[in-house]
């Protein structure tokens, strides 16, 4: 069983697919810091139906390198999210 990429043709099957849109797609996510917290918070949004998924980042506190360094895998994280809600919310009857 395959899934479409949310963000380009691509349709392949969901662990390659996985790090496709880590590698690939990584530009999606937006990045925030929280003011009070400092804490980073990642998002993700669905761009089929426009639900989004916040990660805050409590690892990244003070250490703006943490985005750096660590952003393969909170991209593998958040893109975990959207495969999972795209499987459940936009594939019924495929
Ligand atoms: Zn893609
Ligand atoms: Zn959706």
């Amino acid at each position: 069983m395959s899934t479409q990429c949310p963000y380009c043709d691509l349709c392949t099957d969901r662990s390659t697919l996985h790090a496709h849109l880590a590698e690939e797609h990584g530009d999606r996510l937006a990045f925030s810091w929280h003011e009070r917290s400092g804490y980073a918070i990642a998002t993700v949004t669905c761009p089929i139906c426009g639900a989004s998924w916040d990660q805050p980042l409590r690892k990244a506190r003070r250490d703006p390198r943490f985005l750096d360094e660590f952003a393969y895998e909170i991209r593998l994280v958040l893109f975990d999210l959207l495969l999972h809600h795209i499987r459940g919310e936009h594939e019924k009857g495929r």
